[in-house]
C-alpha cells in the first residue's frame, strides 16, 4: 500500500509518500514571515504552492497519482485556514481518484516519525514545537499527556523573545547561537506547576532585559532556565513511567543545548535518548503519510463526505490501534 500525506497545519505545506517502510518522497514549501504567522496569508501562500509541491512529490517518487492507494492529511491541531488548504486537496484527490482518506493528528505524526526513524518501541515523548509543549507516553492505547505548557508553546516563547531582540522568525536557531556566547546567567522566573509549565512570566522578565543585558546573556539565561524547567518535568515523568527511551520531537528539538541536557538527564535512568533528523523534526508531509499508512493499514478511514478540520485536536483523543 502506498500512501500520500499532506501537511498544512501552520507554516509548512508538505507532501510525503511512503509504502510504510521507506520514504518515497518528502517535498515542502515554507511560509516565511518577519512577525508571527498570519493565518490567512499563510493559507494563501499554501494555496498558491500546493499543486507544485504535489507534482514535485509524485515526480521525486517516480509515481503517478493513480499509483497512490490512500490519502492522508493533517486534520489538526493547527491554524484553521491552513488546515483547510491541505484538507481540501486531500478530499479532492480522494473523491476524484476514488481513494480511501484518513485524517491524521499532527502531534501523533511527529511522534510516529520519530519512533520510526530511531526504532523506538515505547518512548517517553517530549514534543516541543512552536505551538506545542507536551510530555507524553503510550498508556492504555493512547498517548497520555503527563505534563504540558499551561500558556504558550516553547517555540513561540523563543520566537517572541527573538522578536524583542530584532531577530527574524523562526528565532530558535539564532537564539541558540547567541546563547552559546553568553557569559552571565541572569536569574529569571522558573515556573513549574506540578507536572505543568508556564512560560509567560519568564518571557516577560527576559524581554525586560533587552537593552540592559547583552543579547548573548539574555539568550543564554533564557535557554538555560526554560530548558531546565522542561527537563525537570520530563525527568519526573521518566522516573514515574520507568520507560527506557526518551524521544525529543518537534522544531525546538533541533537545539543542541537542549539535546545535551536530555542526554545528561537520561543517563542515571539507564534510558536511551534520541531525536529525529531536522527534515523529520520540522513539519513535513512524510510524517503524515507514515501515520496515515499505519491508520489505513489498521482499518481506520475517514468519511469522504466530511471535512471538518480540528484546530484544537488533543493528542490524547486519538486511539492508537496500530
Ligand atoms: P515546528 O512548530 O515544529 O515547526 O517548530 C518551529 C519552532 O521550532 C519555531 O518556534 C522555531 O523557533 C523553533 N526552533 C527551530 N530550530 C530551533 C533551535 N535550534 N533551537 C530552538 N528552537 C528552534
Ligand atoms: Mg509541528
Amino acid at each position: 500500500m502506498i500512501v500520500l500525506g499532506i501537511e498544512s497545519t501552520a507554516h509548512t505545506f508538505g507532501v510525503g509518500i511512503t509504502d510504510g517502510k521507506k520514504e518515497l518522497a518528502n517535498e515542502k514549501v515554507t511560509y516565511k514571515t518577519t512577525g508571527g504567522i498570519h493565518p490567512r496569508e499563510a493559507s494563501q501562500f499554501m494555496g498558491k504552492n500546493a499543486h507544485v509541491v504535489l507534482e514535485n512529490a509524485l515526480e521525486s517518487a517516480g509515481l503517478n497519482i493513480k499509483d497512490i492507494d490512500g490519502i492522508a492529511f493533517a486534520r489538526g491541531p493547527g491554524l484553521g485556514p491552513c488546515l483547510r488548504v491541505g484538507g481540501t486537496m486531500a478530499l479532492f484527490l480522494a473523491k476524484h481518484y476514488n481513494k480511501p482518506i484518513v485524517g491524521v493528528n499532527h502531534c501523533v505524526a511527529h511522534i510516529e516519525v520519530g519512533k520510526w526513524e530511531l526504532g523506538y518501541k515505547d518512548p517517553l515523548v517530549v514534543y516541543v514545537s512552536g505551538a506545542n509543549t507536551q510530555i507524553l507516553g503510550l498508556a492504555g492505547g493512547r498517548y497520555r499527556i503527563f505534563g504540558e505548557t499551561l500558556d504558550i508553546g516553547l517555540g513561540n516563547a523563543i520566537d517572541v523573545l527573538g522578536r524583542s531582540l530584532g531577530l527574524e522568525f523562526p528565532a530558535g536557531p539564532k537564539i541558540e547561537s547567541l546563547a552559546r556566547n553568553g557569559k552571565r546567567l541572569v536569574e529569571l522566573p522558573y515556573t513549574v506547576k506540578g507536572m505543568d509549565l508556564t512560560f509567560s512570566g519568564l518571557l516577560t522578565a527576559a524581554k525586560k532585559l533587552v537593552g540592559k543585558e547583552t543579547p548573548e546573556n539574555i539568550a543564554f539565561s533564557f535557554q538555560e532556565t526554560i530548558f531546565a524547567m522542561l527537563v525537570e518535568v520530563s525527568e519526573r515523568a521518566l522516573a514515574h513511567t520507568k520507560k527506557r527511551e526518551v524521544l525529543l520531537v518537534g522544531g525546538v528539538a533541533q537545539n543542541k543545548r537542549l539535546r545535551e541536557m536530555f542526554e545528561k538527564m537520561v543517563k542515571p535512568h539507564n534510558a536511551k535518548f534520541g531525536s529525529p533528523k531536522p527534515e523529520y523534526n520540522g513539519d513535513n508531509g512524510f510524517m503524515i503519510a507514515l501515520t496515515g499508512w499505519k491508520m489505513l493499514n489498521s482499518g481506520i478511514a475517514h468519511d469522504k463526505g466530511k471535512l471538518n478540520v480540528l484546530q484544537d485536536w488533543r493528542t490524547n483523543q486519538i486511539e492508537i490501534r496500530w
